[in-house]
């Protein structure tokens, strides 16, 4: 059986090493001022460089993402900054405008191009005429359910398939939507999106505006243009069938802990279906795994869709069972501690695990030691923190911390 690449998001330095150190096959990385998400998801071409310099350390490709619908002006900045990433060694664009594919080939024609999902590909004609403009390889457009895939997979074998098998979906076509902008100015089509469609929502009759009419779906709100998640994890199977070549999870904007714990799991899954065959099973552990990390309920999206539709989330929190706790700086093996940077308030007692790449370890949070080897009863986002532990553990490493029961 054909292993597809593991494709996971990279929104900044730590998350890249974070996902490399999971267990990803590659990575994706928005280039700041040429991808189509925020700052906040953006490398410097210097991170960029050191993010290649760590993936290739490991086997992991880095892709560079410039899926942007350029203007004029950003072609300017796109002259400046390419030459930087093809240096640092990039293996890929990805890419949506046909302007930045013509400036590519023309400033690097021996780094492959992959077409953005943003480009909305939908059929095979589509796919050979992006393939005869020299793009590698098609991330497909999300509407698409699995047996359009295949078919497309089938219909023109020599051209390389992406899909997203996981992450948050976007109730508009594709992130074609100007709902944040009209809200909050802030555009989701440069990358910027405040999500408004997750808000709650009550509809008011203009001349009663003192008594919403409350639609059904709790006894508060109505969250109808809150999209679930998308998780095909216990549909992999299908998924390698369709012949894609890699698979991506969605969420540059989300935390290193998010990329580990998904990464970790889909790791564990591919490997186990190549594996085991016909005799694969998904464990049911694995989704309770994803279960911990931060979603609004899941969906399958439109990969069994006959119709163009998305099941909206009646849940406007996010659905999480525990919390990024720490990121582990170093081990010290003589006196056998974790040297830890919290990422959340953590209380001595508190129910913490360490996420490994194949396990999942308890931790004592007591004793909790400071710097200086004062005993704390707490500490706060930014301390750095020992806690005893009895084997060395790889730097980059996420703790996690009980937040509810399941
Ligand atoms: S507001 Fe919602 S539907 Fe619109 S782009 Fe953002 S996530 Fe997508």
């Amino acid at each position: 059986m054909r292993r597809p690449e593991l494709l996971l998001p990279a929104g900044n330095l730590e998350k890249l090493r974070t996902a490399v150190l999971y267990g990803a096959d590659a990575v994706y990385a928005g280039v700041a001022g040429l991808s189509l998400r925020a700052a906040s998801a953006e490398m410097s071409p210097d991170d960029l460089a050191a993010g290649i310099a760590c993936a290739h350390t490991s086997g992991v490709r880095v892709y560079a993402a410039l899926n942007t619908f350029a203007r004029d002006r950003d072609l300017e900045n796109a002259r400046r900054v390419l030459p930087c990433v093809v240096a640092a060694g990039v293996d890929a664009f990805i890419v949506s405008d046909p302007g930045l594919i013509r400036l590519i080939r023309n400033l690097a024609p021996q780094i492959p191009l992959h077409l953005s999902t943003q480009a909305n590909t939908t059929n095979a004609e589509a796919v050979r005429f992006w393939r005869d403009q020299g793009v590698e390889r098609i991330i497909l457009a999300r509407e698409l359910n699995l047996a359009e895939v295949e078919a497309i997979a089938r219909a023109v074998p020599d051209v390389e398939l992406e899909i997203f098998i996981h992450g948050a979906m976007c109730m508009a076509y594709s992130g074609r939507c100007y709902l944040s902008a009209w809200r909050n100015g802030r555009s989701a089509n440069a990358g910027d999106c405040t999500q408004p469609c997750r808000w709650e929502y009550i509809l008011h009759e203009s001349t009663r505006p003192d008594e919403p009419l409350l639609l059904t779906e709790d006894e508060r709100y109505s969250y109808l243009l809150s999209s679930k998640d998308l998780c095909l994890l216990p549909h992999l199977p299908r998924v390698l069938e369709t012949g894609v070549a890699a698979v991506k999870v969605e969420g540059r904007m989300k935390s290193s802990y998010y990329t580990a714990a998904v990464a970790r799991i889909y790791r564990q899954a591919l490997d186990a279906l190549v594996a085991e065959g016909a005799d694969y099973v998904c464990r049911p552990e694995w989704m309770e795994e994803l279960q911990k990390v931060s979603h609004r309920g899941y969906t399958t999206g439109f990969a069994f869709a006959q119709e163009k539709i998305n099941e909206t989330s009646p849940r406007i929190k996010s659905l999480q069972t525990h919390e990024p706790a720490g990121v582990v700086l170093e081990y010290h093996s003589d006196s056998r501690q974790l040297r830890i940077d919290v990422r959340n308030l953590l209380r001595a007692g508190d129910d913490v695990e360490l996420l490994l790449p194949r396990d999942v370890v308890p931790v004592d949070t007591r004793p909790m030691t400071g710097e200086q080897g004062e005993v704390l009863e707490r500490a706060h986002a930014g301390n750095r923190i020992f806690l005893a532990f009895d084997r060395p553990v790889p730097r980059g490493a996420l703790l996690r911390k009980k937040i509810l029961s399941p």
